[in-house]
Parts: structure tokens; sequence; C-alpha cells
């Protein structure tokens, strides 16, 4: 018997109509991106975009194919040619990596099994799970500890923080919601703690008045005394403090909470311990660098991201919970559709990530770190991270010797505060001028810090999680500060 069938149209798929095209369109494509990464000392760190790309940029939905190569070369015309910059030897915006070359590579092969890592039976799992564990061992982190690779900093301290609020909430929170709460649910952490903790806290339904924002001392740190008073207080008050979020390398300053000292706190309070370590968790890689780190193995949840401070491509970060048990009961799901387990066939795996956190999706981020610690080596790491604290210390004895320059914080990591201060300007002026400054340091395309307040001084911010940098990187950098800095105050663009 025949079936009937609709008027025949052809199949079709994605794949390429024709493989030798293509092959050879993708090693011009590699060919291009090795010599963009290999040049990439050479072009400005960053530039506008010119007004005819933004149009360009700016088209209606394409219906018709215009052919891989076609989009390729729009590609290379409207968008290589205008990167954020931080692929740059002279970039120090904010916190952010290069990215490696194995890492872009790393990327395309992991993109090439497209695996599935919300769990199953293959390999790519078992990646992971290596990956996790040696993030342990390199942070000193228990063995016996959980942990999945996310999109970010961000996305693990939201996640830690879930674990925190039902480990620590006294009623099964999952089931009944925080409407069920007796007492509301506190959490801690410094004023000069990262923004996507409150985040997380808002989104975690706690709201941002159950995040004490506990104030600092002069070296940035979170003050001790005053964390204690609050916890006592709030107490008394009839709350409930269920949370300490320690800061191990702040954005602004790249201060690390006493981690020891808030791992005592915490065990005396009973209250959970959340280390926000985004960048400043990986200088435990460096021997000389481990012992400002002190205490951070004791936490019981610990987040950080290996697209800073492990240069590697965006996105990856790490979260690592003391109780793996804890951990999975946060959000552990599994309907029928997804039943798991046993050791035979694709379900079967000891571990499913999709067990762990949010996602069920999750790509394949694993692979750029595994191959990238085989390549390398962790000692490597550790060495490229005290090679950019070393750049960070030679940045502030340039600035400290400089009459024109003042240091606004100090250098604890990475990050160098900064000004341009000539005589007989208020704070006001020197905000204003300072301001102009950063964008016309910008705009020439020499370096791109980023800006930060500190008690109301703007101030330029390098934050070195740079492989690339060196030494005469920083030269160029002050030069640049201090002539664009003259110029502006001949131009009086001020009064
Ligand atoms: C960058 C950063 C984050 C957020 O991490 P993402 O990877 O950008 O999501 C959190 N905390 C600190 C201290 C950071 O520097």
């Amino acid at each position: 018997m025949t079936l009937p069938h609709p008027a025949q149209l052809p199949e079709e798929t994605l794949d390429p109509e024709n493989w030798d095209e293509m092959r050879a369109l993708a090693h011009r494509m590699v060919d291009d991106m090795m010599t963009y990464l290999q040049s990439v000392r050479e072009r400005p760190v960053w530039q506008p975009v010119p007004a005819a790309v933004k149009e360009r940029l700016h088209q209606p939905l394409p219906l018709e194919p215009e052919s891989a190569s076609a989009a390729y070369d729009d590609f290379i015309r409207d968008v290589l040619p205008y990167p954020m910059g931080n692929i740059h030897p002279r970039f120090w915006g904010w916190v952010m990596g290069n990215g490696t070359v194995l890492g872009v590579l790393a990327d395309m092969l992991a993109a090439t099994m497209n695996p599935n890592m919300g769990g199953g039976n293959h390999a790519a799992n078992l990646v992971e799970l290596q990956v996790v564990d040696w993030c342990k061992e390199m942070l000193g982190y228990p063995m016996q500890a959980s942990g999945l690779l996310v999109s970010g900093g961000s996305m693990a301290n939201l996640l830690g923080l879930a674990v925190a609020r039902n480990a620590k909430a006294g009623f099964d929170l999952r089931r009944q919601g925080l409407v069920a709460a007796p007492r509301r649910l506190l959490f801690y952490t410094s004023a000069e703690s990262h923004s996507s903790v409150q985040k997380g806290i808002e989104l975690l339904g706690l709201g941002s008045e159950s995040l004490r924002a506990i104030p600092v001392d002069a070296a940035y740190q979170i003050d001790i005394a005053a964390l204690a008073a609050a916890v006592a207080e709030d107490r008394a008050a009839g709350h409930a403090p269920v949370c300490v979020i320690a800061s191990a390398g702040t954005t602004n300053t790249g201060a690390i909470d006493d981690l020891n000292r808030l791992a005592d706190l915490c065990a005396a309070e009973g209250m959970w311990l959340h280390v926000d370590g985004a960048f400043g968790a990986l200088a435990a890689l460096s021997p000389a660098l481990r012992p400002l780190l002190a205490g951070m193995e004791r936490a019981d949840s610990l987040a950080f991201d290996l697209h800073k401070w492990m240069y590697l491509p965006f996105e990856a970060g790490c979260l690592l919970v003391r109780d793996a048990e804890v951990h999975r009961r946060t959000f552990s799901l599994t309907p029928l559709y997804l039943a798991h387990g046993g050791d035979r066939g694709l379900s079967a795996g000891e571990v499913w990530f999709s067990d762990y956190g949010l996602q069920l999706t999750r790509g394949f981020r694993a692979l750029k770190v595994w191959l990238s610690l085989k390549e390398h080596g962790a000692a490597k790491f550790g060495r490229l991270i005290q090679q950019n604290v070393d750049q960070a210390q030679y940045l502030a004895a340039l600035i400290d010797a400089s009459p024109d320059l003042e240091r606004l914080a100090p250098v604890r990591l990475n990050v160098v505060c900064f000004r341009f201060r000539p005589p007989g300007l208020d704070e006001t002026g020197l905000n204003t001028l300072n301001q102009e400054l950063l964008l016309r340091l910008q705009e020439s395309g020499i370096a791109a810090p980023s800006s930060t307040t500190l008690q109301g001084r703007f101030c330029l911010r390098v934050a070195n999680t740079n492989h690339r940098s060196r030494r005469e990187d920083f030269d160029m950098l002050v030069a640049a500060v201090i002539r664009l800095g003259h110029e502006i105050v001949q131009q009086d663009v001020l009064v």
C-alpha cells in the first residue's frame, strides 16, 4: 500500500549544499581570526561605530538566503572592526577577560558536538564534572562539594543565594513560598559588594530591604564589628539573620573581606556564608596571593568567574556548594519526561546538572576550561594572575611618583583607582575634568579604563585581568592621561 502524500516538496536541511565550499570558508574564517588575534596590539583599543555601519546594522529580517560567505563578508565589514575592545592589551575597563586563542577553537568544537549539558550519559557531562573538580582543587575547596558551570558571576551568585535562602529558611520554602516565613529572612553584605548580589536578593523575592549593606573600613573590607552588631540588633528585633555574602575581590577596589573571621561569625550565628569571588577567588592560583583568601574554603557556597581571571571567552562562571544534597534539593525537579538515573542508556549518569541549577538545556562551556587547563596548566594561570597584580603595583608606583596624578584607593589585587589632579580645582571641578578625560582617553583608542566614584571622587579605574598587557602599556596609559589632562586644562573646557 502506498500512502497518499502532499505535493512533493524537496526535503531540506541546514547543512551546506556544497561541503567543499563550506570547508574553504571555514578555513578562511580560521585564518582571518588568527590574523585578527595576532595583530590585536596594532589596532586602536576602541572606536565608535560609524553612522553608516549603524545604519547597515538596522535592516529588516532577511527572508531569502544570502549565502554563508556573503553573510561572513557582512560580519567582516560591519562587526569585526568595531569591537568592545576587551581583547586588546590596553583594555582595563570594568572586570573583563580577553579570551584565549584555544578558547576560540574550543567554542567551535563545543558547538560542533553541541551536547545538551542538562544531563545524560555522554563524555561531555564527564568533562564538566572533571572541570568542576579541578575548580575545587584550584581554590582549595572541599572535594565533596557539588558545583556547575553557569553563565557568570551574577548567575553563580543568584543560584548560591537561592540555596542559602532555602537551606536556612527553617520551613519548606520551595513548597510554601516566602509568604509562609514567620520572620523576615535577612542577608548581610558590605556596601562595596557587587550589584548582582542585590539583583539576586530582589529576584528571590526577598526584597532589597532584606539585604543589609554593612559599612566598610579604610581598606574597603566589611566592618565585622558593625556586621556583628547589625546581626544582634536584627535578632533582638525578631528577624532571622540567615546569610552573609562576603566579597573576595570587590569590583571597586579589589578588596577582600576577612573570610576567616566571617566564617567564624557565621558558624557562631548558624548563618550561611556565601563568597562572591567573581575575579578575586582565582588569586588562589598564585602562591603569594593565596593567603589573602584564607577562609574561602570554609564558605558554604562560592561563586566565581572563569571568563575574568581565567581569561576564557565569555561566558563561563562557576558555583560550588559545600553540601551537595542541600544544593540538589534547591533545584531538582524531575517530571516523567526527564526521568533519569540507573547505569544504562542515555538517561543514566550520576549527576544531571539540571538538578543543580535553573537551566535545563545547557551549553558545553566546560570544554574551553578543560582544554585550556590542559594547554597551559593551572600554575601558568597563577603566574599570569600574579603578573597582573605586579603590573597593578607598577601602575600604582607610576601614579604615586607623578605630581599630576593622585591614587584614590589602596591596591590590594589588580584594581587601581586614580585621577588627574592639577592644582586649583575643587572636588566638583576635578570630577568634571576626569569625566572628560576618561571619554577622551577612550576615544583616543590608546587605552580603555572605566570609572567609579569613591567617597564622592570620580576616578579612572583600571582592573587588570588582561593576559596581554605589558609594563609598557601602563607607561602609555600614564603618559596619555597626563597629556590629555593638561590639554583639557589648557582648553579651559571646564569653565
Ligand atoms: C563581575 C562581577 C560579578 C558578576 O559577574 P558576571 O560574570 O559579570 O555576571 C559579580 N561580582 C563581582 C565582584 C564581579 O566583579
